[in-house]
């Protein structure tokens, strides 16, 4: 019989492609998918390590596991993803009973290396990473076209990887040591998977990467290492755009997370004019404060932050804009802190994920000591927290009246109530049959709320 395994992903949108990915491709490989830790005979951790606090709750899972795993002794205990990329075989000396370690560059090999925990009983480990540019040379890791495994079904809404790793280096992030250096899949491959997605059914399309805007690839095809790169005209990422855009039946095209050193007119001149782009925006700024955008090692201070969001403002003037930031960064001054709250108050985001700075181990900050005190440190995130709040709901009672376009997404939680997205990346709750799941509806709003709106379909 077919062995099951179960996936439990924690982080970012990276790693729910991921993992999305690794079931795919043990199921191409007779694996088949268990909705339940307990009773099944693969349970893979996709591990996070942005912050502390998840990588401290795989360690209680882990633990969990392993009282399942006593009762069940065949059982395979496999973490992937950027913890046991960071922390590695220290990982198993802190809990034995991990048979599978796998890394984030080498997660193509998952099949293989459960079949041959299964078959030898011994642990597998693979955590081989290009954490150098020199190693780019020998470095080909691009499947053709990730989301191609057979037999795989299209959703409605997919996310496709354009790039793994990044170069940035900012001081607070293990990214560039747990995903290694920046790689770009290229241009005629994600074309490829995007068309596939969408012969299969899919309206909306989210290219991925950890600042998705640097992605470039060489013109002429076939230039895989470095060496074969340099002085070779590239593509870069408002072209990529505009080759995605330009697949028959896409509705909507997305990207996540841009980073405003990369974000040029270009970017805002194809997100103006290419149709499906969404007016849609996540871009991190981190903080307010110049000093401490340096500190972190971001490549751009607050005025050019600001100028970004006046010409994307300019240009597609129905975006909304989202945004990340941490307070409490090493050494963060109160009146830095003031700083931030006066450029959420300038920019008034549509919304943003706010957390408390969390020091990493291998990163420049953490060496940097200087801590702001922990009640500090929280208190700053509540303050900010409310602030944005307002702001949020604010910018959705000013669309009270207007039409936005849904994609309809779901049943919602009353008996005749639909969920969807606008373009604008917020959900929408309106009355309507369930066989408008999948379709996109005009929709005009009557009722804001801090994540969006409700309202009422218009005739179709
Ligand atoms: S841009 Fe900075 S924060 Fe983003 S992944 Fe790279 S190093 Fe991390």
């Amino acid at each position: 019989m077919a062995k099951s395994f179960h996936i439990i992903t924690y982080g970012c949108q990276q790693n729910v492609a991921d993992s999305e990915y690794i079931a795919r491709l043990l199921t191409a490989g007779a694996f088949t998918e268990s909705l339940e830790a307990e009773t099944a005979d693969i349970v893979l951790l996709n591990t996070c390590s942005v912050r502390e606090k998840p990588e401290n709750k795989v360690y209680q899972k882990l633990g969990y596991l392993r009282s399942i795993k006593r009762r069940r002794p065949g059982m395979i205990i496999g973490v992937c993803g950027c913890q046991a990329q960071r922390e590695g075989e220290d990982m198993r000396a802190r809990m034995p009973g991990i048979d599978v370690l796998v890394g984030t560059a080498q997660i193509e090999r998952l099949p293989d290396l459960v079949t041959q925990a299964l078959e030898t009983g011994e642990p597998v480990t693979a955590l081989d990473l290009p954490t150098k540019r020199a190693d780019l040379e020998e470095y080909d890791d691009f499947p053709a076209v990730r989301k191609l495994v057979p037999g795989a079904q299209s959703q409605l809404r997919e996310f496709v990887p354009i790039m793994f790793g990044c170069d940035k280096f900012c001081s607070f992030c293990v990214v560039p040591y747990t995903r290694g250096r920046e790689r770009s899949r290229n241009l005629p491959d994600i074309v490829a998977e995007v068309t596939a997605l969408v012969e299969g059914g899919t309206k909306e399309v989210t290219l991925l990467g950890q600042t998705v805007d640097s992605w470039k690839s060489p013109k002429s095809a076939g230039l895989l290492n470095i060496a074969d790169r340099r002085g070779a005209e590239m593509l870069k990422f408002p072209d990529l755009l505009r080759a995605v855009d330009a697949v028959s039946g896409l509705q909507r095209l997305r990207f996540t997370s841009p980073h405003p050193k990369d974000c040029t007119p270009e970017l805002i001149a194809a997100m103006r004019d290419l149709p499906t782009v969404c007016e849609w925006i996540h871009m991190p700024v981190q903080s307010g404060s110049n000093e401490v955008l340096e500190r972190m090692r971001r490549g751009y201070t607050r005025e050019r932050f600001l100028e970004i969001i006046a010409q994307l403002r300019q240009a597609v003037p129905d975006i909304a804009i989202t945004t990340d930031v941490m307070v409490g960064f090493p050494g963060e001054t109160e009146q830095q802190y003031e700083e931030t709250l006066s450029l959420f108050e300038q920019v008034q985001f549509d919304g943003a994920y706010m957390f408390i700075y969390s020091p990493r181990p291998g990163t420049k900050a953490f060496d940097a000591g200087d801590e702001v005190p922990k009640e500090i440190k929280s208190s700053r995130l509540q303050r900010l927290v409310a602030i944005q709040n307002r702001i949020s709901r604010e910018r959705n009672e000013a669309l009270l009246g207007q039409v936005f376009e849904v994609l309809v997404e779901s049943a919602g939680d009353r008996p005749g109530q639909l969920t969807g997205l606008s373009r604008q990346n917020k959900t929408v709750h309106f009355d309507g049959p369930e066989s408008l799941i999948g379709q996109i509806v005009n929709v005009r709003v009557h009722e804001a709320a801090m994540w969006g709106h409700i309202g009422t379909m218009e005739d179709r």
